[in-house]
């Protein structure tokens, strides 16, 4: 393999009027930080322009240039996971394709990467963004904050560095590229922040709306039980399905006992319907526990390893 310290991979979603600015850009900053080099850009399925402007950039640069050109639009977790795997470099850097991030913030990243970090993330500590976006997005990164053991201020950040390790046993799919840290911090690795300019877009629109919240919202949710659950599903159903079933075993003795010692009538009693209610419902939890152990069991035995993340054998 060629020793490529840096690989930068940009996803591109109808940005035509900003990935030549873009190289610019980053060009002038690789220039200030020495290393060698690719950018991998991905071209999401982009119907502008787009295509056209980054085949102008690799016939500038051909050695530097990668691009990925997916079919259609599969959204920016997947255009980063398509461009990770292509990348050669000892670290990844990511950026957003639309301006929004300055190249000129890589050496920070990797300074503070060097003080001992396998993840940095930036933080956009005055984003250039509309009032409503930036709300959202504050409630989202509090929620995640709240969920997950992952405590840096800005997650959604595009620009980040990340050890190639980091990637070698992790698949990205959904919408999962903002909880990257958190899943990474699960396995084991260290995340720190940097402070990172930010500029309001100029060119081109942005790609998500407000639904984004609500789908994040359900990411995370699966996030979530991914690392607290993924060992042993059954500890989260088995243990709901014992709960609500206990439940309802008390209360159905408590009409037994109306029953047996008051001869009372309890079939007209809604009461008797919530304790079918709860032990049906008791009895699907531990089923879905039963399930969901037996898919884990088959998943490990097909990914030997993915239930652990080995730093270093000595
Ligand atoms: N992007 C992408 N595919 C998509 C949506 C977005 O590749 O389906 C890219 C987009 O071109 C940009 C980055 O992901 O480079 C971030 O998107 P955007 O700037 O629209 O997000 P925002 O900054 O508004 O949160
Ligand atoms: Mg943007």
């Amino acid at each position: 393999m060629e020793h490529i310290e840096l690989s930068i991979v940009i996803p591109c979603y109808n940005e035509g009027k900003n990935v030549y600015l873009l190289y610019q850009r980053i060009k002038e900053a690789m220039r200030k930080i020495g290393k060698s080099y690719e950018i991998i850009y991905v071209d999401d399925g982009s119907h502008d322009d787009t295509l056209k402007y980054l085949k102008k950039v690799k016939n500038i640069a051909p050695n530097k240039t990668v691009i990925v050109k997916l079919r259609k639009n599969f959204g920016q977790t997947a255009a980063l996971d398509a461009g990770f795997k292509q990348a050669k470099g000892k670290v990844f850097i990511t950026m957003d394709g639309d301006l929004q991030n300055d190249p000129a913030d890589i050496p920070k990243l990797l300074k503070k990467m060097a003080t001992g970090y396998d993840v940095v993330s930036g933080w956009r500590h005055a984003r250039r963004d509309p009032f409503g976006k930036k709300i959202f997005s504050k409630m989202a990164n509090s929620l995640r904050k709240s969920l997950t053991k992952e405590k840096i201020h800005d997650s959604g950040c595009s620009l980040k560095a990340y050890k190639r390790e980091c990637f070698e046993d992790l698949n990205l799919y959904g919408e999962m590229h903002r909880y990257i840290p958190a899943i990474l911090m699960w396995k084991g690795y260290r995340i720190g922040e940097v402070k990172v300019k930010h500029y309001a877009r100029k060119y081109g629109k942005t790609k998500y709306n407000s639904i984004r919240l609500f789908k994040g919202f359900m990411d995370l949710l699966v996030v979530k039980f991914w690392m607290q659950f993924s060992g042993r599903p059954m500890h989260l159903f088995g243990g709901l399905g014992a709960i609500v079933s206990f439940l309802g075993f008390i209360i159905g003795l408590y009409l037994v006992y109306l029953k047996i010692f008051y001869k009372a009538g309890i079939m007209n009693r809604p009461l008797l319907l919530l304790v079918i209610l709860l032990l049906i419902i008791g009895v699907q939890f531990l089923m879905f526990g039963i399930f969901g152990d037996i898919l884990i069991k088959t998943y490990y035995d097909q990914k030997p390893g993915s239930s652990y993340s080995i730093e270093k054998i000595m």
